[in-house]
C-alpha cells in the first residue's frame, strides 16, 4: 500500500482495492506468452512490467516498477519510471496524424506525432496494449484457476509509440484517438 503527491497537488492511493487508481497494462506480446498458459492460479499470474498509477484530477499517469510480490505481501519499494501527462488534444495535430489506417498490407497502421509509422501487426507486437482499470481486474483474476483466454477485450485499444513513448487511447470502433498522453519532464 502506498501513496504519493501528483504534480497537481493531489494525493494518490491504493489502500483501497480495488482502486480507480491502478492499471494493469500488458504489451500484446506479453499478454499473448501469458495466455499460452489456460490455467494459472489467480496468485501466481505474472505481474506487468509496470504499476501505473493515474491522477483522477490532472490525468497524469505514473509508471513505476513492480514491486516484488512474495504471495503474502509486496516487498519493495516504489520507484518512478516513467511520468506522463495528458496532451491537450484540440490543439494537437497529432489526433489527426495518429488516425488509424489500413495499408495496402491489411495491417492496421498510424503514424505518430514524431513520424514513426506503427502497426497493431503482426500480432503479438509491443505496441498494443491491453489496458485494465483495477476494478476490471478485481472482477477478472480470482485466487483460483484462471484462463486469460476467458478475459474480455479491455474497453479501449491502447497504442504506444516505441520511438517517443506517445500513448494514444482509442475507441475500438473509431479511427481518431480520444486521449493522447506525452512523456513529462
Ligand atoms: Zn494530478
Ligand atoms: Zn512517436
Amino acid at each position: 500500500m502506498a501513496k504519493v503527491w501528483c504534480t497537481c497537488g493531489e494525493v494518490l492511493s491504493n489502500i483501497c482495492i480495488p482502486n480507480d487508481v491502478q492499471f494493469w497494462v500488458y504489451t500484446s506480446k506479453m499478454w499473448n506468452h501469458i495466455s499460452l498458459n489456460v490455467a494459472i492460479e489467480g496468485w501466481l499470474f505474472p505481474s506487468p512490467v509496470y504499476d501505473v498509477w493515474r491522477c483522477n484530477t490532472c490525468d497524469r499517469l505514473y509508471a513505476y516498477n513492480m514491486p516484488i510480490d512474495t504471495g503474502t505481501e509486496w516487498t519493495g519499494s516504489w520507484e518512478l519510471k516513467k511520468k506522463y501527462v495528458v496532451e491537450n488534444i484540440k490543439s494537437l495535430s497529432a489526433t489527426i496524424s495518429m488516425a488509424k489506417f489500413t495499408d495496402v498490407d491489411g495491417a492496421e497502421k498510424a503514424v505518430c506525432s514524431c513520424g514513426k509509422l506503427v502497426s497493431s501487426s503482426p500480432f503479438p507486437n509491443d505496441i498494443q496494449l491491453r489496458v485494465y482499470t483495477d476494478f476490471e481486474w478485481d472482477t477478472m483474476l480470482t485466487p483460483d484457476i484462471v484462463n486469460p483466454n476467458h478475459f474480455p477485450l479491455p474497453s479501449h485499444d491502447v497504442w504506444r509509440c516505441p520511438k517517443c513513448e506517445n500513448i494514444y487511447v482509442y475507441e475500438w470502433d473509431s479511427k481518431i484517438p480520444i486521449k493522447v498522453y506525452r512523456l513529462e519532464d
